[in-house]
């Protein structure tokens, strides 16, 4: 079958009153720039409340599915042979000619759902619904009306043009990237950091990211690790701002200065300060990290609060509630799992304790956090210099 058309339907932003051509808008924005990467020559269209992408060249269908299939803010993708409107027989013969070639055993149950969006086409939709339902009928005996629940639910819609369509391939929902601000995610080569960002993204929340190394302990191929994962997770959220910064002498003090069974914490705690330091720089109105409750030692809810009280920015948690198994499916769904699980180090495995506080105390963490003011600020302002930005497309 031959799509001239795709119809796109979203649901939620179609609810944001004044607002809503702001979220329209950046949902034909996000759709240019998906469809900028496949072959071929879109045009992107909007009327009441429907969107279209029309194919002006040929094009790989499964290509243009996967992209739209990315973006969100797209609820439903309906491929849709678009024919000239002439006359209502004409119409007639078009529908018939559309179940033979997308149907090609014509058979099942069936139900016409016909919409008259130009209100000058002479037929109205009911009897469109019986006439066209009469027409297939004829065309395709062995062919059944279900009113209730048909098998094939065929649409046809009378605008400038008349659309016909019957496949209904759901997008990933969400809002379109840009419309919720932008905020900072902790990106770590691991399973749950992608995670935790694409469903932030989802939620129309821009991402930038931030990821700590510390070479040598950390390989040249764990960063690339990380890079690759931003990359993979920009497919749905559009480009990201990476920065890769330097956390090896904050380590080696803390290391060297701090008990070690409180290392992870302080360590979590220095990574909030500089990824909050960074979010404020760059206008990001929130950080995201992979936590969840009770994973491991350093996210026990004793923990997280010790954590986040560095932070004055809100953290969000996507994941908080999630157990690793839920996590791995939604990974395994964006296509991160893979390059999560490559064995790369990445520096907490390295200087982790090995029996790390699970109960942290906050005034016993300032207190150790207190050895090493000598030379934390100066550590974290050199830090911050080492910022490498990577723009991740
Ligand atoms: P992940 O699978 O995302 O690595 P995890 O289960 O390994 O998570 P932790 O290592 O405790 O958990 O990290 C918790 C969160 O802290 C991560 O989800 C991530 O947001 C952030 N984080 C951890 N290590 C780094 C790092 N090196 N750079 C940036 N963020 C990090
Ligand atoms: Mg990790």
């Amino acid at each position: 079958m031959k799509y001239s058309t795709f119809l796109i339907k979203y649901a939620e932003i179609a609810i944001k009153g004044k607002n809503r051509y702001v979220f329209e808008d950046a949902l034909m924005h996000r759709m240019k720039l998906a469809l900028g990467h496949v072959e071929g020559d879109f045009a992107i269209s909007k009327t009441q409340g429907r969107m279209f992408v029309d194919c002006n060249s040929d094009y790989d269908f499964d290509e243009v599915i996967a992209a739209l299939g990315r973006v969100f803010g797209i609820n439903t993708i309906c491929p849709v042979v678009k024919t000239e409107k002439v006359d209502f027989e004409k119409l007639c013969a078009d529908v018939v000619a559309y179940v033979k070639e997308e149907y090609p055993e014509q058979k099942g149950t069936f139900k016409v759902f016909a919409r008259r969006a130009d209100k000058s086409f002479p037929v109205h939709s009911t009897e469109m619904n019986c006439e066209l339902g009469a027409a297939i009928l004829d065309a395709y005996p062995q062919m059944k009306v279900d009113v209730h629940k048909p098998e094939i639910e065929l649409n046809v819609e009378v605008r400038e043009d008349v659309y016909i369509y019957s496949r209904q391939i759901p997008g990933p929902g969400g809002m379109p990237v840009g419309t919720g601000g932008k905020a900072l995610l902790l990106l770590s080569g691991g399973i749950d950091s992608p995670v935790a960002g694409y469903m932030i993204a989802k939620r129309g929340v821009k991402i930038d990211a931030v990821y700590f190394h510390a070479p040598p302990y950390t390989s040249e191929r764990a960063k690339q690790k990380v890079i690759d994962l931003a990359r993979l997770v920009a497919k749905y959220t559009g480009t990201i701002c990476l920065h890769v910064i330097n956390f090896t002498d904050i380590q080696l003090a803390i290391y060297e200065k701090c008990p070690h069974d409180e290392l992870t914490i302080i360590m979590r705690r220095y990574m909030m300060r500089i990824a909050e330091h960074i979010a404020k720089e760059n206008d990001c109105l929130g950080l995201i990290t992979g936590e969840s409750i009770g994973q491991v030692a350093s996210q026990t809810m004793q923990s997280l609060a010790v954590t986040n009280e560095v932070c004055t920015l809100p953290v969000f948690r996507p994941l908080i509630g999630f157990d690793k198994q839920e996590i791995i499916e939604i990974s395994e769904k964006i296509n991160t799992f893979e390059t999560s699980i490559l064995p790369y180090e990445d520096c907490c495995t390295i200087f982790v304790a090995k029996h790390p506080v699970t109960k942290p105390k906050l005034e016993v963490i300032q207190k150790s956090e207190r050895k090493l003011s000598d030379c934390i600020d100066e550590l974290v302002a050199s830090a911050l210099e080492t910022d490498e930005v990577i723009n991740v497309i």
